[in-house]
């Protein structure tokens, strides 16, 4: 290195970020005052450091601040930190010749060039110190190294092809920045711009960023997040809450915690009191914070948590994500994926314990947020199991409160091995359901499924703690043996069976193409008549899903199954053959089976004929 202030190239890499930056637009400038401030941080956090062993360097008692001034005539801004500080060397070096991995990170990413792609990369992962050609004319590092007889020196450069590196005059350890801001850059020159920038990118940075001559600090410094759960009231938690989300009402729960093996992270997550965002809200998309050793580096991280949790809120602050590691990287993917794992058990994990120990706010919590866990479990392969326990349902005997899967199993009968479900519309008409006779005259219980998400959380929910789930509307159920119990009145006579075989042949008669098959079951106590599937057709849940999908749905062909000891069914068979009443009966059971499966295509269509009925009974 010689002593004379000859024009020295950047690296060819660097040229080209240079190139890039200068002569591009973007709507994210404001990031490279994080960019600096990062540095910044990092400088001081090496001398600190440092420091654990060493104090004799140059002002062991300067304070580890970060300082900003605003020159508002000159239109410059300086950045001062009193940190490890750079010699003449590793200002060359490092400003200049060696290309940091955000620098290539960077050039692979934008090689498509689009403008949304540019301004994606540098907002989210920074492009280090080169960033500052965004807004600069030109930049003046200056630095001096922590050993005691070190020089200082003066790094300049105008984002052309080469920089200068010469001897300066600075008393003090650390680095001082000073900008030149290009003419449309111009409204940086304004401590309260910076100030805002500071607050919305860097308020967590460890040490105090000073702003003006008054010195206030900008910054709130201390990342609660960081802090021992301990020492933390409820109360600072939710001041944090409404600070970074600006919603009102307090969140139900937080999760915080520090994990450090196998990654050093810290997490604090909120769960809001409901799944939409407040008028107000400062949050405008989901996502958590992502910060890795308290700098910022992504607003809304979509990819810290599956899907089905995206209504969470907060700040993950991963000690080992590397700043200028580009999105697409493999090391960050990976490390990435790792991080949503662990969050995601806490997450389960917090919700359990929630439903433990308070059962009200969990109740809560599933009617605001069931849709979600139920979504996950439609559509989460990997981890659907892990949602099992979160889920509630009402069932025939608890029709107002909610049951777990735990809870049905656990109250299920003797010999019972069958999770019973039925699907309906509402809880009225599942409540009538004809499906459900045998069950309610034996006292089983059966989960009622009304919700159209049901059908969804359906497909990805077949088994639990060894029990498969079981429709009570399936053609072929078993039925569970009933507890031998004396008969408490005699059932009453079936048909015989002519009679039955010509009420049969009356029914296919009248309903022709609408069914595919008639016949008697002994599934029925107190109805006279239900529609089951015929064999081999599509499952109840996917006909629902189609329905709800709107995929050509059209009333589909089912089998009427009718009770043989009904005692319509007996005045039917004594009716003759061709009474018109028969005809409308059959019509009217054919179609009250369609409603109560919720199937009616056109319920008021029936007021007609019901009219007829009621005056032949009065007859
Ligand atoms: P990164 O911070 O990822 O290393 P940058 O482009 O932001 O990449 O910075 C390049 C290098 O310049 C840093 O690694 C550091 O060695 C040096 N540097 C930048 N700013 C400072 C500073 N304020 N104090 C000391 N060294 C600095
Ligand atoms: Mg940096």
């Amino acid at each position: 290195m010689t002593d004379t202030n000859q024009p020295i190239a950047f690296k060819a890499e660097i040229k080209q970020l240079l190139n890039i930056l200068i002569h591009s637009l973007y709507t994210e400038r404001d990031i490279f005052l994080r960019e600096l401030i990062s540095n910044a941080s990092d400088a001081l956090t090496q001398i600190d450091f440092v420091m654990l062993t060493d104090r004799d360097i140059l002002d062991p008692e300067a304070e580890l601040a970060i300082r900003l001034s605003v020159d508002e005539d000159a239109k410059t801004i300086t950045i001062r930190d009193s940190g490890i500080g750079m010699t003449r060397e590793e200002l060359a070096t490092n400003l200049g010749t060696i290309a940091q991995s955000g620098a290539r990170a960077f050039l692979d990413a934008t090689k498509d060039n689009s403008d949304q792609k540019l301004a994606d990369v540098i907002g989210q992962f920074g492009v280090g110190f080169y960033s500052v050609f965004m807004v600069a004319e030109w930049v003046r590092v200056t630095s001096r190294s922590y050993q005691k007889d070190s020089q200082a020196a003066a790094w300049y450069a105008t984002g052309g092809d080469t920089f200068t590196i010469e001897d300066a005059e600075q008393d003090t350890r650390g680095t001082t920045i000073e900008i030149k801001l290009k003419s449309d850059a111009e409204e940086y020159a304004s401590e309260s711009r910076l100030r805002q920038i500071v607050k919305t990118h860097s308020d967590y940075v460890r040490f105090p960023i000073y702003i003006g001559d008054d010195e206030e600090q900008a910054n709130r410094q201390t990342a609660i997040w960081r802090q021992a759960p301990r020492e933390l009231e409820d109360s600072e938690y939710n001041e944090f809450y409404k600070h970074l989300t600006l919603e009102f009402e307090d969140p139900i729960t937080r999760i915080h915690f520090v994990a450090d093996a196998p990654l050093r992270i810290f997490a604090l997550l909120y769960l809001p009191a409901k799944p939409e965002r407040g008028v107000f809200a400062l949050r405008k998309e989901d996502g958590l914070k992502l910060y890795t050793r308290k700098v910022l580096i992504q607003e809304y991280t979509t990819d810290l948590l599956p899907s089905h949790f995206r209504f969470m809120q907060g700040v993950v602050d991963a000690e080992d994500l590397p700043l200028n590691v580009s999105r697409e990287s493999v090391q960050a993917t990976a490390l990435m994926a790792r991080i949503k794992k662990i969050l995601t058990k806490q997450i389960v994990k917090q919700l359990e314990t929630l439903a433990k120990d308070q059962s009200d706010t969990y109740a809560n919590f599933w009617q605001n947020y069931g849709l979600f866990i139920k979504e996950g479990i439609a559509s989460d392969q990997s981890d659907r199991e892990s949602l099992y326990p979160l889920v509630r349902f009402h069932t025939t005997q608890h029709s107002e409160s909610w049951v777990s899967l735990t809870e049905y199993v656990a109250q299920m009968k003797d010999g019972q091995d069958k999770i019973y479900y039925i699907l309906g519309d509402d809880d009225r008409s599942v409540a009538r359901s004809p499906h459900l006779d045998y069950f309610r005259k034996h006292g089983y219980e059966v989960i009622t499924l009304t919700d159209p998400m049901d059908s969804f959380m359906l497909l990805g929910l077949r088994e639990f703690a060894e029990h498969p789930l079981q429709n009570v509307a399936a053609p072929d159920l078993e039925l569970p043996a009933a507890e031998a119990k004396p008969e408490e009145e005699p059932a009453s006579e079936a048909l015989p069976a002519d009679d039955l075989a010509g009420i049969i042949a009356r029914f296919k008669a009248q309903l022709g193409e609408r069914i595919t098959d008639a016949r008697t079951t002994d599934r029925l106590t107190d109805s006279v008549a239900r529609l089951v599937d015929p064999e081999g057709a599509l499952d109840q849940e996917m006909q629902r899903v189609y329905r709800l999908m709107d995929r050509d749905y059209e009333v589909p062909k089912k089998v009427l199954e009718l009770n043989p000891r009904h005692p319509i069914l007996a005045r039917l068979s004594q009716l003759p053959a061709d009474d018109a009443l028969v005809a409308s009966v059959i019509e009217q059971i054919y179609e009250s089976a369609l409603l109560i499966e919720g199937l009616h295509p056109d319920p008021a269509s029936m007021l007609p004929r019901i009219q007829q009925l009621i005056e032949a009974a009065l007859r």
